[in-house]
Parts: structure tokens; C-alpha cells; sequence
């Protein structure tokens, strides 16, 4: 046993203060629990900190106060649609059942919600009623909730929060029942933690290149995740006889410029392209590295542009345009300076510009051939008014140097795969349900709530929820 770390044995032991951990601790230290959080980092708030944490609820105070007519029936509905029935419908149902009392307690809490939510939002599939949420400083608002409430309870006594100390180990207790935790804390301290009732909400994988195809039916990682979502707590779990699914439901998000010296990390969300049609026509002809268009740009649907993209060889594409795009289009990248994107131009990886169509495409890697036969279709297209894909927005022709090119990658925003759970979120282990053993968050995989395809706010409120819900359940059993 180390001697920094405190090993007193909880009623609950919590791996992970990010998004499901936060809440859970709170609910269950107010429900007079004494509750142990296992951080890995250095500060607790996980994948807040970065996430733009935009919430799903059908039914709450604010949309009824809007004269806005939702129920969390009609909630699970469009989950179902927009995931074309491939998210479970079980826990699904769970996490609309909860989210208006989630959102209802964000805001009796004092949340900064945006004046322009609840709001139907394009950046996914949209919902069909005005149903998503959003803080005005993205997951920082949901931070601000959860922080003060956090460090009360620890000031309180309730809660233990050990930093800096990574879970490696679930202990068995018989087949179906842990007796609590191996961490390794600073300093590499080795300790064995004792629980009546454990929590994993050590969120996804999304952070780990190397996992993250072994888990993923061999996608690439790339993304803006934080590296705080190793996947260890997962493995843990795995280990202990858990098995994962999803995996095969890997759908990549549209679009992501890698940083400049890294093959899987991309720029924050923030800096990504516009390249959502409702936000901003596109301008821009996207091609793969063949120098063909595989998809009508200005498709409504994200879904079909996300779904083409699957197709395409090493999930990348790139935005092709012209200086005549350039000077006269709405901004491709509304968060870079002009002098940014120039600097990018003249030295990052991704961004291309030549003089003409053959020399970007060599650059830029792509075809210089297909390239420029596909700048040419574009042309005509524009000229005639009919384009072979069907796409209806034609504003200009590309045909004035300096030419650009910028490569895009499908990129990641939640890792698809996660643990069994049963209806109580208990994991699944060899033997059934493992009885005091509990998931919430992403570790239950990006897809369970969302199936192949983004839904709106399907992450973000199903871990508070389901955080709450298993501090309250907790102490309901203990
Ligand atoms: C850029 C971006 C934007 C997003 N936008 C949205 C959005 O608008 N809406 C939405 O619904 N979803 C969004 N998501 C996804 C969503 O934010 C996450 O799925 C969710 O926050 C994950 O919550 P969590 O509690 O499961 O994990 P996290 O919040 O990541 O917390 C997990 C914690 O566990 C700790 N941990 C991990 N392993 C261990 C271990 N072995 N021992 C101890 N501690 C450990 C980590 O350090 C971390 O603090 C976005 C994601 C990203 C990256």
C-alpha cells in the first residue's frame, strides 16, 4: 500500500472527473455517500475543457417557456431515425428520458446558456424540433456548474479526489463482483483501493493513435480529442472480462486539418473549415486524392457527406479553390487571420498553391490528371447550370491563378466503441452483469447513444445523466 495515498474504502470509487465523473461524485456525495475520484490528470474537467458540449433534451423548462412542443418520445424518435435504428434503443430511451432533468438542473444551477438555444443546429443531421442546447462558452459553461459543486463536497469531506493517479487494474471479487481498484499514483505510488460500488467514466480513446484502430475495425485516428481519453479504464475493464461493440459503427466527421507536425491530431474544432452548407455555401470543389469529386458539396444532408467520405481512400479529401474564391467567397476558415492562412499557405503541410491546376495537384498530392479533369466538369457545370453530382450552388468557375488546395481528413470527435452494459448500466462481464460495476460516459462507446451517425447532444447529456443517475443509484443500494 503507498503511504500518499489515501486508501480509506469508499462506497463509491470513481475512475475519471471529466463529464460523467463530475456529476456522479456530486449526486452521490449529496446523497451521503463517501465517494473516491481517481484522476489521471493533473485537473479534473476531461474532455470539457475542449469539447463544445452542445446538449440534447426534449421537454424542459426552457423549450416550454419558448412555446416549443417536445417530449422525450419524440426525442428518441429522431435518435432513431438519424442513426437509422443503430443506436440502442434501450439505453437511448434511458438517456432522453433523463436529459430534460439534466438540462432543468443545469440551469437552476445557474448555467450560461446561449440566448439563441435551444436551436435546430446543422452541424450534424438536424433534429426536427429546436431541441439542442448549448453554454455560451461551449464546455466551459457546463465546467462552471460542476467545479464549485465538485470542490464543495471535497471541502466537505465526502469526496477524496486523488490526482495525478492513473487506474490499471479492476480487482475481482468472484465472478461477478469487483472489490475495487489497483492505481498507480505520483511518483509511481502502487495502491490497491477497496469500493463497495465502482464507476468507470473514464471517457473514450479518442487520444490514443495506437488503440484506437485495434478498437475501431482499423480507422485512423485523427481528431482534435483530448489526450486525456487513453482508453485505459476501458482496458481495465477488458481485462476483467468486459467486452466492447460499436467499433464497426466508425463514421467520420467532415472534414479537419491535421497540425502542422502531427499525423493524427487536428487543429481545435474552432479552426476548423466552414464546410457545413447551412452555415456557408460552398464555394470549393472537394476531392479525393484521385482528383475526383465524390460527393455534391452543398448536400444537405452531413450524413451523405460523411458517408461518401467512408469511401474515399485513407478518409481525406481537398478543398480546391481559386484566387477569385478567395477574394470574393464568405471565409472558408472564419476563425483564422488573413495573415494566418497566408503563413499556412507559405509553410504548413496540409495547404497548397500553385500557378496552376497540374502543379497544385503535385504539391498538394493529388492526381495533377483527375485533378484538372475534374476542375474542368466543375467549370462546365458552372457554365451550364447542371452539375453531374447535382450540386445547385455554381457560384464561379476555378480558373484564376494562384490556385489552393487544403487537405481535409475525416476526423474523430468520439471513439465508437465502449463496454456492454445492461440496463442498469452495470458492465457486462464473462458471466453476466458484473453487480457493482458501473459505466457512464464515453467509455460506453461514442456509437451506443448515436449509432453510426452524429446526433446532437447524444454525448455530452447522457454522461451527466447517466453520472447522476449512478451517484443517486449508489446510494440507493448502499
Ligand atoms: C472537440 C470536441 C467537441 C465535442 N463536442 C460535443 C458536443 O457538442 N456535444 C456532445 O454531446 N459531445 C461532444 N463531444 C464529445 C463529448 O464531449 C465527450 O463524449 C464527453 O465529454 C466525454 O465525457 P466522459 O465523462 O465520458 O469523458 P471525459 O470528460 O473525457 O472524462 C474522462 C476522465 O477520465 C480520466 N481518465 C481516463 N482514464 C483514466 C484512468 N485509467 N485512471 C484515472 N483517470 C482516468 C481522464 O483523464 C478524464 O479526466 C465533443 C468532443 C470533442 C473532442
Amino acid at each position: 500500500m503507498g503511504d500518499d495515498i489515501d486508501a480509506a474504502k469508499a462506497d463509491l470509487l470513481i475512475v475519471g472527473a471529466g463529464t460523467a465523473g463530475l456529476p456522479a461524485a456530486i449526486e452521490a456525495a449529496r446523497h451521503g455517500l463517501r465517494v473516491t475520484v481517481v484522476e489521471q490528470a493533473d485537473q479534473v474537467g476531461g474532455t470539457l475543457w475542449r469539447s463544445w458540449a452542445q446538449l440534447s433534451a426534449g421537454g424542459t423548462a426552457l423549450q416550454r417557456e419558448r412555446g416549443i412542443h417536445d417530449s422525450p418520445d419524440l426525442h428518441f424518435d429522431d435518435v432513431m431515425r438519424i442513426s437509422k435504428n443503430t443506436a440502442d434503443p434501450e439505453l437511448v430511451r434511458l438517456a432522453v428520458d433523463h436529459a430534460p432533468e439534466t438540462v432543468d438542473w443545469l440551469m437552476s444551477a445557474g448555467f450560461d446558456m446561449d440566448p439563441a438555444a435551444p436551436a435546430i443546429l446543422y452541424f450534424h443531421e438536424p433534429y426536427t424540433l429546436p431541441r439542442t442546447y448549448w453554454g455560451t462558452r461551449g464546455g466551459n459553461s457546463v465546467l462552471e456548474v460542476l467545479i464549485p459543486r465538485f470542490e464543495r463536497v471535497c471541502a466537505e469531506g465526502s469526496v477524496t479526489l486523488l490526482l495525478n493517479t492513473t487506474v490499471t487494474a479492476l480487482r475481482a471479487d468472484g465472478p461477478n463482483r469487483v472489490a475495487g481498484v489497483t492505481v498507480f499514483g505520483p511518483d509511481g505510488v502502487r495502491a490497491d483501493l477497496d469500493a463497495d460500488h465502482v464507476l468507470l467514466t473514464s471517457g473514450g480513446y479518442s487520444g490514443n493513435a495506437e488503440l484506437f484502430p485495434q478498437l475501431t475495425g482499423g480507422a485512423p485516428l485523427v481528431g482534435p480529442g483530448a489526450p486525456t481519453s487513453t482508453g485505459t479504464g476501458l482496458l481495465a475493464a477488458l481485462d476483467l472480462g468486459a467486452t466492447t461493440r460499436g467499433g464497426d459503427l466508425f463514421l467520420p466527421t467532415y472534414g479537419g486539418v491535421l497540425l502542422p507536425d502531427s499525423p493524427s491530431r487536428t487543429v481545435p474544432l474552432d479552426d476548423y473549415p466552414q464546410l457545413t452548407p447551412q452555415s456557408r455555401l460552398p464555394w470549393e470543389i472537394h476531392v479525393n486524392e484521385r482528383g475526383e469529386r465524390f460527393v455534391a458539396e452543398d448536400t444537405d444532408s452531413v450524413d451523405v457527406r460523411e458517408r461518401a467520405l467512408l469511401d474515399q481512400p485513407g478518409l481525406r479529401f481537398w478543398v480546391v479553390y481559386d484566387d477569385a474564391v478567395r477574394q470574393k467567397a464568405p471565409a472558408l476558415f472564419p476563425s483564422w487571420a488573413e495573415e494566418d492562412l497566408s503563413e499556412a499557405f507559405a509553410t504548413h503541410p496540409s495547404f497548397a498553391t500553385a500557378d496552376t491546376i497540374e502543379e497544385l495537384g503535385e504539391l498538394a498530392g493529388v492526381d495533377p490528371a483527375g485533378l484538372t479533369r475534374s476542375v474542368e466538369e466543375y467549370n462546365a457545370a458552372v457554365a451550364s447550370g447542371v452539375d453531374q453530382l447535382g450540386r445547385e450552388h455554381l457560384p464561379l468557375p476555378i480558373e484564376r491563378a494562384p490556385y489552393y488546395a487544403v487537405r481535409n481528413h475525416g476526423s474523430t470527435l468520439k471513439s465508437p466503441a465502449g463496454l456492454v452494459v445492461d440496463k442498469d448500466l452495470r458492465v457486462v462481464g464473462g458471466s453476466g452483469p458484473v453487480e457493482n460495476l458501473y459505466a457512464a460516459g464515453e467509455v460506453l462507446g461514442g456509437s451506443t447513444l448515436s449509432g453510426k451517425s452524429f446526433v446532437s447532444g447524444m454525448s455530452v447529456t447522457p454522461a451527466l445523466s447517466f453520472g447522476r443517475l449512478i451517484g443517486r443509484r449508489a446510494a440507493g443500494s448502499a
